[in-house]
């Protein structure tokens, strides 16, 4: 190197180790020198050049890791630990132009792409071996407007993010039922959640969203902007783009709910398990009872319910009397609790890093049939859940095609699923997921469609699950992501492009 350009160089090092981090839109001493080995959209396989991939690197706010990278493993682990995939990229998004910028060289590389918001994607949908991960995890601040009683999200905020700041203002909307779940995967896929019932689904207060579609365009939808791409949004999953902020209708929620466990003996489970089947639909609004099956560590079965009454204060014994009734309580923990307090409570048995198998789909009919083969099936298994997710009041109430999320009439959703925490062997893990298979092909015949945020199936299956609504959902996919970019889902293919 001649003296000149030493000095230069030595120089602008300086002046850049001076500055605070933040002024610097990426660190300019960290180019590549290699090309890196990619995979394509449809799997194939291609070499990005080393240029371009620094070009990329300069053009973001946020970090690009690659594979070997600091950060990089922890970027790419998202939350069932059965997933190991390799992305060849991984768009660490600061903002929304830090978003474009990543779905444009996508674009431009015909690049595998997934998008991760919280990580929870069962399946591991938000991770993809060789291609771009656009990580928006970063990207989590929440603003409330009191006026108007309504949130703005960024698109990698969690849920506790949201219950958390509308609680401070006597506010809340319907959130997941574990705090680290990501809202904009649980909002685009519909979104159950303890007030549900009240409020009805997460999609169904969505107000208005930012989006970076396919080609590269950050776009602003609500009811009155290109209302169909919103309408889209409300439960067609992440088929469209990359959400950067998401606007939420708020309600004014006592911050005290009345929650707990009330857990039955098995003896009572056949009374239990009928009672929730013949009530589920005509309980008050404002109660949400979700079941399990579950067996203790000593090998008991038992049956729960986690009831929420997020109505006046003091009707819960009222409402719960009859539940009460149909059995000998073994534990019962309802008392008034912090909404936002409850809503942490199955964080930590349900961490990331845990492993987990599940099946799962919508019950309409929760018929004496199904009461019966429950019982039949359930064996003493610590590993083994069934659990009941309910549905009805206000989601029953929105009708089947006024948002993309179709079943309303569901009575709830049911999931079977083993999990464990424990590394396992290849022969254990076939062994937990034939197991939970094996009780599906008894159980599916009982369901209704899936709900695409636990599920995702082929397009066959994709179609029939959005019935009357899937039409339109291809003419939105049409014209907003004809190659199909965004794949990675309960996949709505394009019939417009190349996808
Ligand atoms: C422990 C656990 C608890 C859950 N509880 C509930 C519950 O109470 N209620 C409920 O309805 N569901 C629940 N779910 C399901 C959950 O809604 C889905 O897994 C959802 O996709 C998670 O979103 P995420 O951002 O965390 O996941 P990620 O794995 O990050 O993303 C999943 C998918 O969502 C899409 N996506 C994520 N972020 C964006 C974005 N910014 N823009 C566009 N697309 C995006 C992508 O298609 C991605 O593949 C739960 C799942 C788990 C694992």
């Amino acid at each position: 190197m001649r003296r000149r350009e030493f000095c230069q160089t030595a120089l602008s090092t300086a002046v850049a180790a001076a500055l605070p981090g933040h002024y610097l839109l990426a660190d300019q001493n960290t180019d590549i020198a290699r090309s890196v080995p990619a995979i394509t959209a449809s799997g194939g396989e291609t070499t990005l050049e080393a240029s371009a991939v620094n070009d990329f690197r300069n053009s973001l706010r946020g970090k690009l890791l690659l594979n070997g990278d600091d950060g990089y493993d922890h970027a790419r682990a998202v939350w069932n630990a059965m997933i190991n995939k390799h992305p060849a990229l991984i768009a660490r998004c600061e903002g929304p132009a830090d978003v474009v910028n990543s779905v444009n060289f996508a674009r431009e590389n015909n690049l595998r792409v997934a998008v991760r918001g919280g990580g929870h994607s069962i399946s591991g949908k938000s991770v993809c071996q060789g291609g771009l991960m656009i990580d928006t995890s970063n990207m989590n601040s929440v603003r409330v407007n009191t006026k108007n009683s309504t949130a703005r999200a960024d698109g990698g905020c969690l849920e506790g993010h949201i219950d958390r700041e509308a609680a401070l203002f006597g506010l809340a909307t319907t959130g997941g039922i574990v705090s680290h779940t990501g809202a904009a995967g649980l909002t685009l896929g519909g979104g159950y959640g303890r007030l549900c019932r009240k409020y009805a689904m997460t999609c169904d207060n969505l107000l208005g969203a930012d989006i970076v579609t396919a080609d590269g365009t950050f776009r602003q939808v609500n009811a009155h902007n290109e209302a169909d791409l919103f309408w889209a949004l409300k439960g067609g999953g992440g088929n469209f783009g990359v959400v950067t902020a998401l606007e939420y209708q708020l309600h004014e929620q006592n911050p005290v709910v009345a929650a707990g466990d009330l857990v039955f003996g098995w003896k009572d489970a056949r009374n239990v398990l009928g009672y929730y089947a013949e009530y589920g639909n005509e309980m008050p609004d404002e109660l949400n009872m979700n079941l399990t099956l579950l067996t203790t560590p000593d090998g008991e079965r038992r049956i729960a319910i986690e009831a929420v009454w997020a109505g006046n204060p003091g009707d819960e014994d009222k409402v719960l009397a009859e539940l009460r009734g149909t059995g000998k309580t073994l534990v019962d923990t309802v008392e008034p609790v912090r909404y936002t307090h409850f809503q942490t409570r199955n964080d930590n048995s349900n961490r990331h890093g845990i492993r987990q198998y599940m099946k799962s789909s919508m019950v309409n009919d929760f018929s004496a049939d199904l009461v019966d083969q429950l019982i039949d099936m359930y064996r003493p298994n610590p590993k083994a859940n069934f659990f009941f997710m309910q549905a009805g009041g206000a989601v029953s109430r929105v009708g089947p095609t006024d948002t993309a999320y179709p079943h309303r009439s569901a009575h709830c959703n049911m999931m079977r699923w083993n999990k464990w925490f424990e590394p396992e062997t290849g022969e254990q893990r076939e062994q937990r997921i034939a197991d939970v298979k094996a009780d599906w092909a008894i159980l599916e015949p009982y369901t209704h469609g899936f709900y695409v945020n636990l599920n995702d199936d082929n397009e066959r299956k994709t179609h029939a699950n959005y019935g009357p609504n899937y039409d339109r959902l291809v003419l939105a996919k049409n014209r907003y992501d004809p190659t199909n970019l965004f794949r990675l889902n309960a996949n709505i293919k394009p019939t417009a492009g190349s996808g």
